[in-house]
Parts: C-alpha cells; structure tokens; sequence
C-alpha cells in the first residue's frame, strides 16, 4: 500500500459505500462486489480482474477499523484527491518529506534560555500519526525516517564552588512545538490543503538563466507546504506552538567560566522513534572572595607575617569546602613565593584532584605596639650594614 494509494484512490468509491459506512455495510459491499468479479467467474477478463483487486485492497483498508482512520486523516489533510505529486517526483512517486513539514522549525541561539524545535513528539502529534502511516508502505513508498531530535543550545551561571564541585541546576528550555489546538496542521478543523504553489513541497524554484535554478521556501504556505482553511486560533494558522520545559541537568565537576558543555541525548527528543539530540551548556562561573582557578589547580593569597616569612613556620591554609590545610613555610620564604598543597584543587575528570596553589604575601603591620616597635627597632640597629638595594645598584651599573 503506498500513500500515494492513499491519497489518490477513493476506496469509499470502490466499494460504493458512503463516506459513514458502518462497518456492517462494509463488508456487506465487499462481499457482493467480490462475488462479482471473482476471477473464477470472470476467467480471462482483464478488466474484472483489476476491479477485483481494486475491491479487494479497497476492504484491507476500509475492513480495518485503525487503517480507516488512518486513510480518512491521511485524505482529510491532503484534500480528496486533490494532491498532486511535485515537480520532482518521477513516475507518481510521493515526493513529500514530511518530517521535513512537520519537524522543527530552525532554532537559534538564546539567552537564558535554549532554542529549539521538534519537541513534543511524544504528544500523540502528527508526526506520530504521519510515522504509523508511512511506515508500513511497500516497494516505491516514501519511508518516513526516524528524525534525530535537534541539538540545543542554552547557558547556565554556577557559583565558583558549584562550578568545582559539579552541581544538578534546573534548566528550563523552550522551543517550537506541534500546536496541541490543531494538532500541528494550523488548521481549526484539522484539514488544511496542499499549498497550490508549491504543491506541498514547501519550496519553489526559481531559474537564474543560466540553467540553474534556485530553491526558496514558498512564501505563500512559509515553507509548511500546507495552507489552513479555517487558521487555528490558538497559533494563527501556523501549526506552531511554543512549549516550555524545565529539566534538571547535572553540570561535571570541573567546569571552567564559558566552558561550552555537551550533554549527549538532553536535546530535544526524537521523532518518529528517532535519538535525542544533545544539550549544549555554555557555562559561566561566578568569582570566589578567595579562591580563583587555574584549570584544575585552586589558587589562593595567604597573608603571612614578617617574621613568619623570615624565620619560617607553619601556616594555615584554608581549602575550597574541606578542613584548612597546614603548610610548612621554610625559613627565608621570599613573598610572592608559591607553594602547593597537593589533591587539594578542582575535581579532574577522572576524579582525582588538581592542587591549590598557595601564594604568600607578606603583611606588613600598620600599628605597632610599644613592645614590639622596640624590637624592631632593635631588629634596625642589627642589621644596619645589610643594604638590600646594594645588588640593584650592582646591577644597574654593569651591561
Ligand atoms: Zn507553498
Ligand atoms: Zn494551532
């Protein structure tokens, strides 16, 4: 059974039932035509034969309460025989992608929120009417593909720690959909027609002259192919509509400010059986008061004292979300010196840990106390012959 069979046979006529047959007065029909042209009662007639077979394919579809409904949608969108093959289509073929009429619209990027189209293909819409339909055809059907869901594109802002440590944050998504109203035809009834210019195709092609000819999406249907007779309210005869979503998506530990993140199969779903397309996730990071990043390393500033710098000691360090951390400051420690505190960093992808790098920076007091004043000044006296310039001049002077 092709839907080209579908389209363009009145099986209704075939049997000469009307439109509202009962399924009684179906098969009743069938079964007198049948008789009549029987090829054992019509041996060697030609014309008996193909009317015979013309009855029989008629009842498989009509016979069958689910394949009736099917036809009877399938005629009441394209207009009772009113569809005519495209420009392109050799030999009667069905030159038709309805995933293509009936599949998203093109996404852009958003803000905030992700763009996107093809959702809503598990609401019972009419691309899943569409699938069962065109499915099951023979040789020289048009098989409607499964059609991937398509990518989409959104960003999310995590604080610095949630950005470390990997968070689950709601996204909410919006993107074109099927209009529940008119199940995605634009149509109020459910019947639109094939658009006459461009005969369902939903392009037409223009020649430039010099043997080529150019396609554009028909303006008069905008690229749908079909025309609303009686435009559906709800989305002004467009067969659009926009549905939103919110979804939990687990961002990986260790993402970086303005990572773009893929999520395989987060996308919007599938048509017609199809995969999900992929969630891409541009991620901004939010400061830390303390700490910053360096890839999978942590940084961090810790104030040491003079004297902790000089004569060495051991520091206090805190960490991102753990207990501090205590690190040995060797004697002579100059400032600005880095040092590591290993596994202590960001979460890599294995798992395992980078380091956080510890910067000191050595404080200098504002207020001194009396006592302490005198041992500085006493510190003075001491070291009066040390120059700490004299090497700058040293080295000023030569080259
Ligand atoms: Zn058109
Ligand atoms: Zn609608």
């Amino acid at each position: 059974m092709s839907t080209k069979d579908f389209v363009e046979k009145d099986y209704y006529k075939v049997l000469g039932v009307p439109k509202d047959a009962t399924e009684a007065e179906i098969k009743k029909a069938y079964r007198k035509l049948a008789r009549e042209f029987h090829p054992d009662a019509n041996k060697g007639d030609a014309k008996a034969e193909e009317r015979f077979k013309e009855i029989s394919e008629a009842n498989d579809v009509l016979g069958d309460a689910k394949r009736r409904k099917e036809y009877d949608e399938a005629r009441a969108l394209f207009g009772n025989g009113g569809f005519r093959p495209g420009p392109g289509a050799g030999g009667g073929s069905f030159n038709f992608d309805l995933g293509d009429l009936f599949g998203g619209a093109p996404g852009g990027g958003g803000t905030g929120t992700a763009q996107g189209g093809g959702f809503g293909g598990g609401g019972g819409g009419i691309g899943d009417m569409f699938g069962g339909l065109f499915n099951r055809g023979g040789p020289g059907t048009t098989r409607v593909q499964p059609r991937r869901g398509q990518d989409i594109e959104s960003e999310v802002t995590l604080s610095f720690t949630e950005a470390v440590d990997g968070a689950t944050v709601p996204l909410r998504m919006s993107s074109q959909a099927p209009c529940k109203a008119c199940s995605g035809t634009g149509d109020k009834n459910g019947t639109p027609r094939v658009c006459p210019t461009c005969v369902g195709t939903g392009q037409v092609s223009r020649g430039t002259g010099g043997g080529f000819s150019l396609t554009d999406p028909c303006v008069d249907c905008k690229g749908r192919g079909l025309i609303a007779q009686d435009p559906c309210e709800v989305c002004k005869g467009s067969g659009r509509a926009r549905s939103s979503r919110t979804m939990q998506v687990r961002i990986p530990a260790g993402v970086s400010d303005n990572q773009r993140i893929r999520l395989r199969g987060k996308g919007a779903p599938g048509e017609r059986g199809g995969p999900a397309g992929d969630l891409y996730v541009v991620v901004h990071v939010g400061a830390h008061p303390v700490f910053g990043r360096k890839g999978d390393n942590l940084t961090v500033t810790v104030p040491v004292s003079f004297t902790e710098a000089t004569l060495g000691g051991e520091v206090k360090v805190p960490t991102l979300g753990g207990p501090p951390v205590t690190l040995k400051l060797p004697a002579g420690t100059p400032n600005g010196r880095t040092m590591r505190a290993r596994g202590k960093g960001a979460v890599r992808k294995d798992g395992s840990r980078g380091d956080l790098l510890v910067t000191v920076e050595v404080a200098v007091p504002k207020d001194l106390g009396v006592e302490a004043r005198d041992a500085l000044e006493a510190y003075r006296k001491a070291t009066a012959d040390d120059d700490p310039r004299a090497e700058l001049f040293q080295a000023a002077k030569g080259a």
